[in-house]
């Protein structure tokens, strides 16, 4: 199964290998969804892990003993249709595939399933046509 988490690193563990620790220790691997780290300060990073569920449990307490703060990446990606112009640049910056413009038409496709709920295309919209439902 998949877990998608928003970590909070403070200071002290920015420097941690935690993908590596977490495919070595405990088989479950991580897919980067988006980082922001810096030497010395504190760190957010999207991440969506994958393992079996024990597996992701001893992962999730691990990762919270060597004090980071963890919270679910929950929330839905919402599409304005009476904004967008099918402009595409929220499809450039998907890690996903979720969104797609494509030929024949070039208009905007959204797979809710593909969705990570990464955020990269809310910045991305020039006409903040996007937006995130909790
Ligand atoms: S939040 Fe936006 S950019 Fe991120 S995966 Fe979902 S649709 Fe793609
Ligand atoms: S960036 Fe905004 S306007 Fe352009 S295709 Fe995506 S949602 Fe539509």
């Amino acid at each position: 199964m998949k877990r998608r988490l928003t970590l909070q690193f403070p200071r002290e563990a920015v420097h941690q290998p935690i993908t590596y620790r977490l495919a070595v220790d405990y088989d479950v691997a991580s897919r980067i969804i988006r980082a922001q780290m810096a030497p010395n300060q504190r760190g957010t990073m999207v991440v969506e892990l994958s393992g079996d569920i024990d597996e992701l449990d001893a992962a999730q307490q691990w990762l919270a003993s060597i004090g980071l703060e963890i919270t679910a990446a929950d929330g839905e990606i919402r599409i304005d249709p009476d904004r967008c112009v099918d402009c595409g640049i929220c499809s450039s910056v998907c890690p996903s595939g979720a969104l797609r413009c494509e030929a024949p038409d070039w208009r905007l496709q959204f797979d809710l399933r593909r969705c990570v709920v990464c955020e990269q295309c809310i910045a991305a919209c020039p006409l903040e046509a996007i937006s995130l439902k909790l």
